[in-house]
């Protein structure tokens, strides 16, 4: 099957009990027994629960993986995946994280004995400057969050799995989607999606998405999620489900409103400097190209005025794009980092990655690009 087609029916059949199309959504915590252990797959809604089990099928189906699970959440996902490592690890990490996954690396993991590097990952030779008996994992994202940096999945794969091939390589696919880049065929062991974002679609839903290609892995990482419990609900798993259905068409559209709109701004007088990967002046820009189906929606930019008030003041002039933290969704949101989403970044370390005061990130929806580019027009005045 091609992607545009697993996206509705990758690891769907009817409702075998009634022949439903769409799976039910299952609200229930246990299952009848005839006899004890006797059961037809389903014990206990923690351990599965057949409208998860028809999500993490279609999640496994788009990402070209064997197996999928549903999360709570994105960070519950992330955490599991922490949860494989073992004190005296060691993980090479991006510098330009999403400020989520930066606290619990630090603030959590970090005193159970994992130790991080942080490293810019845009060289793929600085993951390997660091790589040495202790490394365990080697956490990705790319694009980034917030400065949209790309990192070569292929190239840095190859490089970690020539040093050991135990060496686990994650990706988190939140801001491209399987729509634009497939990681576990690029060399990549685990994928994680914040599914609240672009998977989920429609800013409904907080849920986390781990996809991987090995029956070894998934069996335990399966374990752990039962063992710890943070388990994605029926009812939010049904509405995920419903969203990917239409994750293609979304993302093209995504695509075409976000390159738009960062050639937009790039041409404006009162941006500094547009970063989207889209862009043939964007650094790796050859590496984007070579990965990447398309750009995305997601577009960061500074302002010239580097001031509070004059970032402030463009920020709440926007009538159609909403003020708001997360991404993903149909609808267009405008970002601060600074005080939002990166917040809890230390200062020191925004400022030297870049997260300015006059940064701005967008997340592009699937509106009429005329009405998206009138009201950017009319808020930077
Ligand atoms: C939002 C996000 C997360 C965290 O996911 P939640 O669903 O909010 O827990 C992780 N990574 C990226 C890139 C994100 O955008």
């Amino acid at each position: 099957m091609k992607f545009n087609t697993k996206t509705i029916h990758g690891g769907q059949h009817p409702d075998p009990s009634t022949g439903a199309v769409m799976p039910p959504i299952y609200q229930t915590s246990t299952y009848a027994q005839s006899s004890p252990g006797k059961h037809q797959g389903y014990e206990y809604s923690r351990a599965a629960n057949p409208t998860r089990t028809a999500l993490e099928n279609n999640f496994a189906a788009i990402e070209n993986g064997t197996h999928g699970f549903a999360f709570s959440s994105g960070l519950a996902a992330i955490d599991c995946v922490l949860k494989l490592l073992n004190p005296g690890d060691e993980i090479i990490t991006g510098d330009d994280l999403y400020g989520g996954s930066y606290r619990m690396f630090t603030k959590l993991f970090e005193k159970y004995g994992l130790k991080f590097h942080f490293v810019n990952m845009e060289d793929a030779s600085n993951v390997t400057k660091y790589i040495n008996k202790n490394t365990k994992l080697i956490w990705l994202e790319t694009p980034t969050n917030p400065l949209m940096k790309i990192a070569d999945i292929e190239q840095i794969s190859k490089n970690v799995k020539a040093f050991d091939k135990t060496i686990l390589v994650a990706v988190d696919n939140t801001f491209a989607t399987p729509y634009i880049q497939q990681p576990l065929d690029l060399g990549a062991d685990i994928v994680m999606h914040s599914a609240t974002k672009y998977l989920g679609g429609h800013s409904d839903l907080v849920m986390g998405a781990l996809m991987v290609k090995n029956e070894e892995l998934a069996e335990q990482i399966h374990f752990i999620q039962f063992a710890a419990g943070a388990i994605a609900g029926p009812q939010d798993s049904f509405l995920a489900l419903r969203g990917i259905k239409t994750l293609h068409l979304r993302m093209q559209r995504h695509s075409e409103n976000g390159l738009a709109i960062a050639n937009y701004l790039a041409s404006h007088p009162k941006v500094e400097k547009v970063y989207y990967p889209g862009l043939e002046n964007s650094k790796n820009y050859m590496v984007a190209k070579q990965q990447m189906k398309s750009f995305g929606g997601m577009v960061s930019f500074k302002l010239k005025n580097n001031s509070k008030d004059a970032t402030f003041k463009v920020l709440e002039s926007f009538k159609l794009f909403t003020l708001a933290e997360s991404l993903g969704g149909v609808e267009s949101l405008v970002n601060h980092p600074e005080t939002m989403t990166h917040a809890s970044i230390p200062a020191k370390e925004r400022e030297k990655i870049g997260i300015t005061t006059n940064l701005i990130r967008l997340s592009v929806g699937i509106e009429a690009i005329e009405d998206l580019i009138n009201d950017l027009e009319s808020a930077l005045g």
